[in-house]
């Protein structure tokens, strides 16, 4: 029997992995997971062999050797760097790297190339945890650890759906609460999942949360709740920064009234954490994408600092990192406003780095940030970009305008592993080896470094990214600083400059780990930072706790913040909110190819309040088009009253490959923090009209392809066991789309040998359709009414690839109602359990908790991600049942 342990690749709890024999299940010696799973990463083991590998690097569409592709890269970059200067190169890289390849990337780009310009997605997600932390504590910390969640008695989500989008340490959390009573204020301006299971949810106005935080500060300086030797010893700012929160917030009456929640929910919050000592508060991106992202951040430290809750069992403000190795890039300085090894610009740290380098050409500034990059590129500043495992093509703010930018942008190289809408602008494609074929190390939200361990060996010629960079470094000239032979030589000198002139100024420090040899590289547990040298001062768990920041008087900062408004204009536009869901990941090149992860959500879907819809004479079920000034889509609606008035949401992980409606960050606007050069990507205003809907459609093919519809069919993709489902939805009169049979035979990719056998009722406006390839079902499509409903599409979706006799034929074409794919909401996508069961089971009396259900429909026994939803629909009924 063969095991290894490796990490999860997806968010930043970072559980650990085994694989047995090929077989892949949590690991229970992981500290973050003790061997749970969510969904996406119990599904992990569907995502190994997907199709469509990039497994050769392709020049302008034709196969290259790796040599040709190396030597050019090198040979335009040098031509690029001496013609138009450093600055005209630029990196985009990302938080999905693991950290030797950000560390080679960012030493190339730093050190060599003499430019700043390596930004990477993670300026999405957490720039303005980063900017907070620097500000606050002089360098990127997160204090604490996971255990503090357990050890809690009160815990904050302030804009984090963490059971759908940090679901394990959600597990935790939960777990712990059953036992210890555990309070949770849930802040977030929809009601979602996380806000279901908390004791009190404050469904703020989007942007009030510095309010809401600078109300706190000044309420526990009223009754009393600071730790004033903490502040006399260990903070500084204090008076300041109470006399800016003082300013901006007279009242707990005027919290309540700008943030829009009632005053007595804001009272008991503040009393609730002015009398509870352990207090942890959790924020991800509801807190950092946004135009005060950082201020956010600050008014949150503010208060743990003022408090003096920090450090200690139990306590702490904690950032929820998006990213697997979101932290590793930060400590490695994948941000462009970093160095390396948590140095700044600084002329000392810029000497430093420049000697422990060797580096001839040491940037002496910061670079463009993520969005700046873009407007760079576009306007022609930078003529050579390199994006490294990351989809900007859609994920962007403006996504559209990164596209244009990127199509006349000179020389645009992409390594990654699948195909995605930015390979497809790219002049030279580099094939990427995936998760399951790379080495190296990440590092979680609790500052824990975690092997990842390759199991599979590349497709192909496809390399690991620190390689590809190492190898232009080396035709560049710089063969000796860039001799990496292993993931595990790259580390040793990562840690090595952690410590290097280092005597304690900088809390990050790994210094013991820059001896390790191959096989204890290989054999290295999970480990938390910072891990110094023998005789080094500071390790541990928690941070802090005895004061000791690293700042030049040791002392941390409170940071005065000035609310700016962030009010709504008065028109009929709507707050655009994005984010992720239960089953996906960024952009789906993996997620979205496995089957049962398409089932709990399974097309794009923008949610509005019932009043909002009403409104706009908008229906559940019926279709919206939302717009912006930079873009326009088409999305099915779900109505659904957890939102609040005002506010719209629609998930970030669909692009083109997936839907008409493309990627919603199309739409977004790219107004950033200030600060921290965070978009904004939960502010965007838009309009949002009903579109009426002429008819529905399912298509179910074997092969994906192309649909080749105009503006006025909305679709949506998703794979199943046997090919592929498309929702449909016409907005002009069906006739035009199955008008020949040229365009059907297009429609069901049937070519001319294949036969074509339909049913047609046009009262009813019921129309079927189906391709037979030597008697075998290649495909079929069946066109209703707006209403109709598909009973049996799931029937329909088994036949493909099946021979179907004449009986079979008619049963499938003429045995069906009409046609909508998946009628049933799948909750627990690890058995497909639907809701209408799990509701019809409740109603009839059968279970009355999450456990009855599992054990009787198994829905929630095995990742347990649906476990909130379960209740859900537990309180659901039970309140259906009062009522009555
Ligand atoms: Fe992976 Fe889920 Fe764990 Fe995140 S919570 S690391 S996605 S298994």
């Amino acid at each position: 029997m063969t095991t290894l342990q490796t990490t999860c690749p997806y968010c930043g709890v970072g559980c650990g992995v085994v694989v047995e024999n090929g077989a892949l299940g949590g690991d229970r010696g992981h500290p973050a997971n003790f061997g749970r799973l969510c969904s996406k990463g119990a599904a992990l083991e569907h995502t190994l062999a997907l199709p469509d590998r990039l497994t050769v690097p392709l020049m302008r569409g034709r196969e290259a050797s790796w040599d040709e592709s190396l030597d050019f890269i090198a040979a335009e970059f040098t031509r690029i760097r001496e013609t138009h200067g450093p600055d005209a190169i630029a990196f985009y890289v990302s938080g999905q790297f693991l950290t030797e390849d950000y560390y080679v990337a960012n030493k190339l780009m730093k050190g060599f190339i003499g430019s700043a310009n390596i930004d990477t997605n993670s300026r999405l997600c957490m720039a303005s945890s980063v900017a907070g932390h620097v500000r606050a504590f002089g360098e990127d910390i997160v204090p604490g650890c996971y255990e503090d969640l357990e050890e809690a008695d009160l815990v904050l989500q302030v804009g984090a759906n963490m059971a759908w989008c940090h679901p394990v340490l959600y597990q935790r959390l939960m777990v712990a609460r059953d036992m210890r009573g555990t309070k949770i204020v849930n802040i977030d301006p929809r009601r979602t999942v996380t806000a279901e299971t908390a004791d009190l949810h404050l469904p703020l106005a989007p942007g009030t949360d510095v309010l809401l935080f600078n109300g706190l500060l000044t309420h526990l300086a009223e009754v009393g709740a600071l730790d004033h030797d903490w502040l006399a010893a260990h903070v500084s700012g204090f008076d300041e920064a109470l006399d800016a929160a003082r300013r901006s917030v007279p009242s707990i009456a005027f919290v309540a009234a700008a943030a829009d929640l009632a005053a007595e929910d804001v009272r008991a919050f503040y009393d609730l954490f002015a009398r509870t000592e352990r207090v942890v508060t959790l924020y991800s991106q509801g807190v950092n994408q946004s135009v005060s992202g950082a201020d956010k951040v600050n008014a949150i430290l503010n208060c743990h600092l003022a408090a003096g809750r920090i450090g200690r069992a139990g306590m702490g403000p904690f950032s929820l990192t998006g990213q697997p190795n979101a932290m590793g890039g930060r400590e490695v300085g994948g941000l462009a406003n970093q160095l390396a090894a948590h140095m700044a610009f600084a002329p000392a740290d810029v000497d430093r780095v420049r000697r422990f380098w060797s580096a001839p050409n040491i940037a002496s500034r910061p670079g463009h940030k993520a969005v700046d990059m873009f407007e760079a590129v576009a306007d022609g500043r930078v003529k050579a970009i390199w994006i490294a495992a990351t989809n900007p093509a859609d994920s962007m703010p403006r996504a559209g305008r990164v596209r244009e930018a990127l199509a006349k942008c000179p020389l645009v190289i992409v390594s990654d592993a699948w195909p995605t809408d930015t390979t497809a602008l790219a002049h030279l494609v580099l094939p990427a080896a995936a998760w399951a074929e790379k080495d190296g190390t990440v590092t979680n939200s609790e500052r824990r470094i975690s092997r990842q361990r390759a199991f599979r060996a590349a497709p192909g010629a496809a390399r690991p990214d620190w390689w590809m960079f190492a190898q232009v470094a080396r035709r560049m000239g710089w063969e000796r600083e860039f001799s990496y032979a292993s993931a595990a030589d790259i580390f040793r000198e990562h840690a090595a400059l952690s410590s290097f002139e280092n005597e304690g100024a900088r809390v990050f420090d790994i210094g013991a780990l820059a001896t390790l040899d191959a096989a204890a590289y290989d054999a290295l547990a999970p480990v938390q930072w910072p891990c110094q040298k023998l005789g080094g001062g500071r390790s541990g768990p928690r941070l802090f706790g005895q004061g000791g920041f690293p700042t030049p008087d040791r002392r941390a900062r409170m940071i005065p913040i000035v609310v700016r408004s962030e009010g709504r204009p008065a028109d009929n536009l709507l707050t655009l909110n994005t984010g992720r869901i239960r089953d996906q990941w960024h952009t789906m090149t993996r997620t979205g190819r496995v089957p049962h992860l398409m089932t709990h959500i399974a097309g794009p879907r923008l949610a509005l309040h019932p009043r909002d819809a009403a409104a706009r004479g908008i229906e559940d079920g019926g279709l919206a088009r939302i717009a912006s000034p930079h873009g326009t889509a088409v999305l099915r609606v779900t109505i659904d009253a957890a939102m609040r008035t005002g506010d719209v949401f629609a998930p970030m992980h669909w692009t083109d490959q997936f839907s008409s409606a493309g990627p919603i960050d199309r739409l977004a606007h790219a107004v950033i923090d200030p600060v921290s050069g965070q978009p904004d990507l939960k502010g965007t205003r838009v309009q949002v009209v009903a579109v009426a809907e002429s008819w529905r459609g399912l298509l179910l093919r074997r092969s994906a392809g192309d649909l080749a519809f105009g503006e006025n069919v909305h679709w949506s993709k998703a794979p199943i066991a046997t090919g592929f489902a498309f929702e449909l939805s016409g907005h002009a009169p069906l006739a035009e789309l199955v008008v020949s049979e040229q365009a059907l035979r297009r429609l069901l990719r049937a070519p001319a040998e294949a036969e074509l056998v339909s049913y047609s009722d046009p009262k009813r406006s019921v129309f079927r359709y189906a391709a037979l390839l030597d008697r075998r079902l290649e495909a079929c499509v069946f066109f209703a009414t707006p209403r109709a409903t598909f009973a049996e599409a799931d029937r329909a979706a088994q036949m493909l690839g099946r021979i179907l006799e004449p009986t079979a034929r008619l049963s499938l074409l003429a045995g069906v109602e009409a046609c909508v794919a998946h009628v049933d909401k799948i909750v627990c996508s690890c058995f497909s359990v639907g809701e209408s069961a799990i509701r019809a089971a409740i109603r009839a009396g059968k279970f009355i908790s999450a456990a009855e259900i599992g054990a009787a429909l198994r829905a929630g026994t095995n990742c347990g991600s649906c476990v909130p939803e379960l209740k859900k629909l537990l309180t659901e009924s039970a309140q259906l049942h009062e009522a009555a």
